[in-house]
């Protein structure tokens, strides 16, 4: 049994940077993530590994190779002294603090605090030519995020297919319009999932157009161009057609990787864990989420790194015996004290109340702008 004061789960932005900032804090964090494994789509340094180009993230001016930019990360995390283990968390006990953390043919860990950075997963449609390159097109001309790779050259002023009916489908296909020459919406029905603004939008937009009771069958292209069509089959008569297109944008929805929490941390319907909004504090006091596993909205690598610097701050804030935000507006101390939602009291381990009297005497000197 290894006993630790902070355990990360998850190598991708979020998870290193909470790594930097808790071992420059001297809290010697472990870090756990699963191994490169083909078939669960999983590389340590999560997401960002299976892309090419990241032209978003603030401090490379002329862009940066995803696996690069996470292999940086990485060198950051080690330099202040984080450990890392590979392997998959198969189960977590957070009943009781320290929490317990059952690893996969390894040894069990405890923890004092637990940052969940485990990330979503986009959903793929699990056809020919959409595997990552070299065994299909991803990331030579199929996506599953616009924003990341919508502005990439390859893609500007040219015909690009949209997979999807929902929000996501529609959101994705309104933003390519910016630099696609035109922009086709796949979708398996004839009629769409997305909400009546959403649809009324990309209705509006003439660069979108669609291509109803339709699945794509495979992404075709050569290794040299990227992707070059679509083979598409009406689902109605049956008929197939090789539909050109220079790249194909999977919008079929996220499935953050939750399933580990089942039962023990709120979430929302999707399988979002729920944190406070002042924190990155889960309903659990001590575990703590950030990233896109916490994340429906945003899905950045810069916001991911953002709420992981949160994450470290509240964790070394919450073992340092002070007050950290729960979701349910309490502030609970390491102790287990908890300050009420309004402020005004304190209810003790022992369930003892007192007030929690904030006001400054009035012979008190205060000076402004003080931290
Ligand atoms: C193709 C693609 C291109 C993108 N391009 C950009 C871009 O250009 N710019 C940008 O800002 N964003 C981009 N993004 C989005 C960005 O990658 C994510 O927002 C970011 O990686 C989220 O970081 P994270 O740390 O929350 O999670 P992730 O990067 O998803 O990392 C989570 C890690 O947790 C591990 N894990 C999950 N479950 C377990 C478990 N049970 N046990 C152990 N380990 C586990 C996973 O293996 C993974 O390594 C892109 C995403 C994709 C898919």
């Amino acid at each position: 049994m290894q006993k630790r004061d902070v355990v990360i789960i998850g190598s991708g932005p979020a998870g290193l940077t909470a790594a930097i900032y808790t071992a420059r804090a001297s809290l010697k964090p472990l870090l756990i993530d699963a191994p490169a494994d083909a078939a669960q789509q999983t590389t340590p340094g999560g997401q960002l590994m299976i892309t090419t180009d990241v032209e978003n993230y603030p401090g490379f001016s002329d862009g940066i190779q995803g696996p690069e930019l996470m292999a940086e990360f990485r060198k950051q995390a080690e330099r202040f002294g984080t450990e890392f283990m590979e392997g998959w968390i198969t189960e977590v006990d957070l009943s009781e603090r320290p929490f317990q953390i059952y690893v996969d043919g390894g040894p069990t860990i405890s923890a004092e605090t637990l940052i969940i950075a485990t990330g979503a997963s986009a959903k793929w449609l699990g056809i020919p030519g959409e595997a990552k390159v070299p065994a299909g097109f991803g990331g030579n001309g199929v996506s599953a995020c616009a924003t990341c790779d919508g502005p990439l050259p390859a893609f500007r002023n040219r015909t690009l297919v949209v997979v999807g009916g929902g929000d996501t489908a529609m959101e994705e296909a309104t933003f390519l319009t910016r630099y696609a020459a035109k922009v086709y919406v796949v979708h398996r029905r004839d009629k769409l999932r997305a909400s009546k603004i959403m649809q009324d939008k990309a209705f509006r937009n003439e660069k979108i157009e669609f291509i109803w009771n339709t699945a794509v069958q495979e992404i075709v292209g050569t290794p040299e161009e990227g992707v070059t069509g679509v083979r598409l089959r009406n689902l109605v008569n049956g008929e197939e057609q090789i539909f050109p297109c220079a790249g194909v944008f999977v919008a079929i929805g996220h499935r953050p990787n939750t399933d580990l929490f089942r039962g023990q941390l709120d979430m929302d319907e999707v399988g979002y864990l729920q944190t406070s909004g002042h924190s990155t504090a889960t309903n659990i006091p001590g575990v703590f989420a950030c990233g896109d596993v916490q994340d429906s909205v945003y899905r950045q690598a810069v916001t991911a790194a953002g709420s992981g610097c949160m994450s470290a701050l509240d964790a070394e804030r919450y073992l340092d015996h002070l007050p950290v935000e729960m979701p349910s507006g309490e502030e609970i101390t390491i102790e287990g004290e908890h300050i009420t939602a309004d402020r005004h009291a304190i209810i003790t381990a022992d369930g003892h109340m007192i007030p929690n009297d904030t006001e400054v005497p009035s012979d008190t000197e205060v000076s402004v702008g003080e931290d």
